[in-house]
């Protein structure tokens, strides 16, 4: 496991050991690194049965993978920021704004 074991040797965790705050993000950590090891796992499932379906290879995914990484400008392995269509202006503005830049509407509720 990546994150396993080096979050108990921090000089900050050993700071705050004992706290409620240390306590609760811990669990939240841990949480959350369940969840994350169950996405990869149904992520690789659902990897092989469509490569199997559609005989496609890994080096396919690779190549799309990288044109998809590349949309928000940068090649760093994940998508930071996409183009978002407002409901209400129907302009486009980033997703790395809470709002709309043109006519103020929210995102917060109905984009993920
Ligand atoms: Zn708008």
């Amino acid at each position: 496991m990546i994150y396993g074991g080096g979050l108990e040797s921090s000089s900050i965790t050993r700071v705050q050991s004992g706290s409620t705050i240390d306590s609760a993000l811990r669990l939240k950590v841990r949480g959350l690194e369940k969840k994350l090891a169950k996405l990869e796992l149904k992520n690789q499932v659902l990897w092989e049965l469509v490569r199997d379906a559609l005989k496609i290879t890994d080096a396919d995914l690779g190549a799309r993978m990288k044109e998809i990484d590349l949309r928000d400008g940068v090649e760093d392995g994940a998508i930071t920021t996409v183009p978002l269509q407002c409901p209400q202006c129907n302009r486009v503005s980033s997703s790395q704004h809470w709002k709309c830049m043109y006519c103020g509407m929210d995102f917060e509720e109905g984009f993920y």
